[in-house]
This record gives structure tokens, C-alpha cells and sequence, in this order.
């Protein structure tokens, strides 16, 4: 067994954390208006011209992912009819509507991953499905639930106002809509705003351009199915990003091009896939009712490192959870402390970014280009990728690792790309530069809305997001919000936060309906005692450390300042969130909340 000179490697991780460390953080990415507004254009779908809408729903929605699907049909499933969603897309997907590029898929096993399996009755076609399976699966849910009767597509909502005395919302958008709702919810995702990186010369560019999430088919040719891309055999291309997103498409990009140049800041820790299609006897003997919400609790547990008989997943996920349960199970009695816990995942993670560095040697067939995409910082410093076909696709002969050593991309030229002094002539550059995520909410979500006595959510979180659960926000009564964080915040399985969140408000506002309350409102008190709840975990853990190379997970390594509460979750983890929260909705009391 080899030894690990964990000091030795503690010193590395500083110091490739310190090369990247810079002063302007979130300001290095430039906000897609004005001149790059037309990186938002959707390539996907016409917009239709309609007349704006006047009337008055019970529930409205923003956002047409997850969040959005997984509350409508809750609330249909409890005899809400006339919910209306608002999405800024074309169609429902949010995530996996603008993400078509090619290779996209998920991370997390489809099982888990995808939600209303069970009530839908569809069967994952491969253990991580591609993107455009994932889109007919939004699609799907969307017709099941009769959530397109109402939905608002392209359509962006730009003023939100509480009218009191009418116990309503006034929703206003940017196709001249102005209608009303009782209720409110919003779920517009942590990563719908698109970003480019603030490279000087970046408009002077003469060839073609476009981020990842806005893929140019007409111009790449293929399509999201895995059709070859052949309008660029005789194309070279760069592409700047080496996230999560790079990490799918880099091998089919690799396969079309002449030449591809992928420009690298911090390499991503690339794990094995494993993907395989779902066999449909093994499928049958699973889905017995209730494996979904079995699966999801499993995967959970396991995930977050409780004690568990099986694991019905297996996936790099839940290997390393595993691993640190193992190795604390069999420290012996005195070392069973905090810090011989803390010992122990700080081993298993080096071991474990070992062996994910060992396989880029082993994959790679030049050393120098090997030792160059070894990521060097702790697993969840990152989002974790995990891929079959990324390193290899850097033995292709036309593939070329650009290594900026931390410094990123130096400028770009009318001919092409410059690192470290060198001008590499490009057709084409891809930006899989990422999603605005530490920037204000408001700034994200392009409105602020206006609760009780005219107070702006921008005003009342001033210091920080405040929520109840990461739902509820004092003064501004009948509004929800579906995301993780302040809650289960988990985030190796995002929609299983969603699920619950939908499920939490639907039956909130039934009960309101049917017990004639006109308002939904957290206490100023409940939503206080939340938050301390929360940061009394004396956090951050790895995600969001300030030890970590810099990414959006830790606020691209300035301090956190009020962004901490964005970061929060509940202390005891997810798995007794997810069973407090149940609890907290079937006991009818809703403490905290006051039904007027
Ligand atoms: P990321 O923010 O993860 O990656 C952006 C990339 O751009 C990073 O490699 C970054 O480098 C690089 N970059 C930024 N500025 C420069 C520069 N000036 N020069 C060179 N490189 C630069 O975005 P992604 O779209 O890859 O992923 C975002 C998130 O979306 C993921 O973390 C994941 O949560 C989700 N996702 C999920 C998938 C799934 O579940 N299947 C698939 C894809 C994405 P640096 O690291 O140094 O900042």
C-alpha cells in the first residue's frame, strides 16, 4: 500500500489554491446584458407571439425545472387546478431545457435523480440518463399533471408586489402580463444565469462564439442525441472551462474538430462513470410501490454517512461515504472524537483524490498532459465529475490541453485564444465558463419582490438570506421558495430537496383552502430561531471552506460574509431534516407559521 505524506500533500493544496486566489472573485465574470445579451438568446424554440394576461390564479409559479414540476403536480395531486407557471424557456426543463450540449447527462443516478418516477411510471433508460431523456421526462410530468393548460413559456417575470388587503400577489412580466395569485412559489434554480469570464479582448473576437448552455447546433452540426457534430471536421476549436460541464462535452468535441484546444484553469477530479442501460427484469423486481421514496432515502443516507444495511446506488457518491464510515467504525476507542472523526475523512479523502490522480496516469497517454488535469485539493472543494471518455479524450491527436496553471485564459484576439503568451488561432470558442451563483438573488432573478408595508426581499435579507426551512420569509405571507439551502441542503441530490419542498407547500396551502385562511405567514420569531438553528453548526464544512481552491462553492474564495447563510443547512444533516420536515407537515400545527 502506498504511503501518503499527508502533509505533503497539505502544502500542495495551499499553495495551488493561493495561485488562484484573486481580489475581484465574482466581479472577474461579466454579466451577460447589453453587448452579450445575445449569448441569452434561446436557440431552441421560436417565441410565440400571445396577448398578455389579465386574470387571477391560485397558485403561481416561477421557474419551470424541477422545482416548478414537482410543486404543480403536488398541488394537483391535491385538487389544485389552476396553478400557473412561468418559465423563461420555451418549455418546461429549466437545467435540461437550456442544457442540451452534446454528452450532457446526469451526475446522480437517474433513480434518485429523476423525479415522480414512480407516479409517472417511467423506468430510466440508462443508471445516468442523457439530457434529452431528462427533457421528455420534464415534458412528461408537465402533461401528467396538466401543468402546460396555464404555463406562461418565454416569459420572464419582472415585478412581484403583496397586496395586502386583497391577501394576493400582483405578478407582472416582461410580455406585458399583470395578473394575480394567491399564492406565490418560486424555484428559479441556483444556476440559470449564464456567465462569461471577464477575459480582456473578449469581444474583439471575429469567429464564432457561444456558451454551452445555449449550444449552436446550426452551427456545430449533430444534435443533443448524440448525432456527430460534422460541420466542424474541418474546425478548430477552443473551448474555455474545465467545470463539470467540459468534463461531458470535451470528448465529443474531441471526436468533431480538427483541432480542439481546451483552455484549463483548474483541472476537475474526474472519477470513473460506469454508466449502463437499465436491464427491465432488474427494474421490475425494484419497482415495487414506494421505491422511489426508498431509493431516495438510501441514497441519502448513505450519501451523508448514516448507518445503513445496503446501498442501493453505488456510485462514486456514495464511495466516499462509505469509505469515512468504514474508517471511523474502526478507530479505536480513543480516537472516537470529533477530531479523530475529522482525521478520519481527511484521510479517506486524500486516499480517495489518490487514486483519482493515479487514474489520470493511467488513462492519459502523456505524462506532462497527465500530470497537468490531476486535481490537487479535497474532493468537495469541487463539484465532483465523474466520466469514462473525458481523459481519455486527450489521447486523441487533435486534442490539446491548454494548462493556464491557474492563471486562466490571458486575453482574446480577433484570430483566436492567448495563454501564457502563446496565441492559439481558433473558429470557434465554446465558454463553458459556468452559471452567476454568489451574486445577489435579486440580481439572479431580475425581480425584487415586495412584501408587507412595501419591503423589498433585497431589504429584508440585507444581512443574509433569512428563511423558515429555506421556504418561508417573514412579511412576505403566501409566497414559497423550492431550493435546498436552509434546509435539507443537499447537494449530491438536488431535486430530493425539491420533492420535499413541493410536497411541504401543497399541503400547506390546502390546508389553508380548506380552512378558509387567507394568509400563510412565518413569525418574525420562527424565522429568527431557523437561522440560529443553523449557525450554530459552527460550518463551513469542505464546501464553502475558504481552505479550498476557488469555485462557486466557496464564493470563489473571498469570505463568505453574509453569503454564509446561503451555505447552511440543518445541523443534524439531511436525512433528519427530511424526517423533521415530514413530521412538521403531518402533525397540522405548522408551528412557526400563522394560517390568518
Ligand atoms: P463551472 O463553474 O463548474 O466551471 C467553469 C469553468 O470555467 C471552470 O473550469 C473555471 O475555472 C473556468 N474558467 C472561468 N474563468 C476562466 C478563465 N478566465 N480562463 C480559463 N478558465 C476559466 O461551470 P459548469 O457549467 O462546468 O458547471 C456548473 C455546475 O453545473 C456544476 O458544478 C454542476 O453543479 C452543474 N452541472 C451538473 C451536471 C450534471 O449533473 N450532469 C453537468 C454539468 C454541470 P476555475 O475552476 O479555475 O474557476
Amino acid at each position: 500500500m502506498t504511503v501518503i505524506d499527508k502533509d505533503a500533500l497539505k502544502r500542495k493544496y495551499a499553495e495551488e489554491r493561493d495561485k488562484r486566489l484573486r481580489p475581484d472573485g465574482n466581479d472577474q465574470y461579466i454579466r451577460l446584458s447589453d453587448r452579450f445579451a445575445h449569448y441569452l438568446d434561446d436557440p431552441y424554440t421560436p417565441v410565440a407571439e400571445r396577448a398578455p394576461v389579465t386574470d387571477h390564479v391560485t397558485v403561481a409559479f416561477i421557474g419551470g425545472g424541477f422545482a416548478g414540476l414537482v410543486t404543480g403536480a403536488r398541488l394537483k395531486e391535491s385538487g389544485i387546478d389552476d396553478v400557473r407557471i412561468v418559465e423563461k424557456g420555451g418549455d418546461f426543463g429549466g437545467t435540461w431545457y437550456w442544457n442540451r450540449y452534446p454528452g450532457a447527462q446526469c451526475d446522480t443516478a437517474s433513480f434518485v435523480y429523476m423525479p415522480l418516477l414512480e407516479e409517472t411510471g417511467h423506468m430510466p433508460s440508462e443508471k445516468y440518463a442523457h439530457a434529452p431523456e431528462i427533457l421528455e421526462h420534464c415534458q412528461r410530468i408537465g402533461k401528467q399533471f396538466g401543468l402546460y393548460d396555464n404555463a406562461l413559456f418565454h416569459t420572464e417575470v419582472t415585478g412581484l408586489e403583496w397586496d395586502d388587503p386583497g391577501s394576493r400577489w400582483i405578478v407582472r412580466t416582461n410580455r406585458g402580463d399583470e395578473f394575480t395569485a394567491r399564492f406565490l412559489a418560486m424555484g428559479t434554480g441556483p444556476l440559470h444565469v449564464p456567465k462569461l469570464p471577464g477575459i480582456p479582448g473578449i469581444e474583439e473576437f471575429r469567429g464564432h462564439a457561444f456558451h454551452t448552455s445555449r449550444w449552436d447546433y446550426a452551427y456545430t452540426g449533430g444534435d443533443p442525441a448524440g448525432a456527430p457534430m460534422d460541420r466542424l471536421a474541418d474546425e478548430r476549436v477552443g473551448i474555455i472551462g474545465t467545470g463539470a460541464t467540459a468534463v461531458q462535452c470535451v470528448p465529443h468535441l474531441a471526436r468533431a474538430c480538427r483541432e480542439l484546444y481546451v483552455f484549463q484553469r483548474t483541472p476537475s477530479s474526474v472519477d470513473v462513470r460506469d454508466n449502463r442501460p437499465t436491464d427491465p427484469d432488474w427494474f421490475a423486481t425494484i419497482a415495487t410501490p414506494g421505491w422511489q421514496q426508498r431509493w431516495l432515502e438510501n441514497f441519502t443516507a448513505n450519501q451523508t454517512g448514516a448507518l445503513t444495511d445496503e446501498d442501493l446506488v453505488m456510485d462514486g457518491w456514495t464511495d466516499l461515504a462509505r469509505r469515512v464510515r468504514s474508517r471511523i467504525m474502526s478507530l479505536p476507542p480513543d480516537q472516537f472524537t470529533p477530531e479523530g472523526m475529522m482525521a478520519a475523512f481527511e484521510d479517506s479523502d486524500f486516499e480517495k483524490m489518490e487514486e483519482i490522480r493515479a487514474r489520470v496516469d493511467a488513462v492519459v497517454d502523456d505524462p506532462a498532459t497527465a500530470q497537468a488535469l490531476k486535481a490537487w485539493y479535497r474532493q468537495l472543494c469541487k463539484r465532483p465529475c465523474f466520466h469514462d471518455e473525458y481523459l481519455q479524450a486527450f489521447n486523441e491527436p487533435g486534442t490539446h490541453l491548454v494548462d493556464t496553471d491557474g492563471k486562466g485564459v490571458e486575453r482574446i484576439t480577433e484570430a483566436g485564444v492567448v495563454a501564457a503568451g502563446v496565441e492559439y488561432e481558433v473558429d470557434c470558442i465554446v465558454f463553458a465558463s459556468g452559471f452567476e451563483v454568489g451574486t445577489d438573488y435579486t440580481r439572479r432573478a431580475g425581480y425584487d419582490p415586495v412584501g408587507r408595508d412595501g419591503v423589498r426581499l433585497s431589504e429584508h435579507w440585507a444581512d443574509g438570506m433569512r428563511t423558515l426551512h429555506g421556504i418561508h420569509v417573514h412579511g412576505f405571507p403566501n409566497m414559497f421558495i423550492v431550493q435546498p439551502t436552509q434546509g435539507a441542503n443537499l447537494i449530491s441530490n438536488i431535486p430530493h430537496n425539491l420533492t420535499e419542498s413541493g410536497r411541504t407547500i401543497a399541503v400547506m396551502i390546502r390546508h389553508a383552502l380548506d380552512n378558509g385562511w387567507d394568509q400563510i405567514e412565518v413569525t418574525e420569531q420562527a424565522e429568527d430561531a431557523w437561522i440560529d438553528l443553523l449557525l450554530s453548526n459552527p460550518g463551513p464544512g469542505i464546501i464553502g471552506s475558504p481552505d479550498c481552491t476557488p469555485g462557486y462553492y466557496n464564493n470563489e474564495g473571498q469570505p463568505l460574509g453574509k453569503g454564509r447563510q446561503l451555505f447552511v443547512g440543518y445541523p443534524m444533516g439531511a436525512m433528519a431534516f427530511f424526517r423533521y420536515i415530514d413530521d412538521w407537515r403531518t402533525s397540522g400545527d405548522f408551528e412557526g407559521v400563522e394560517f390568518r
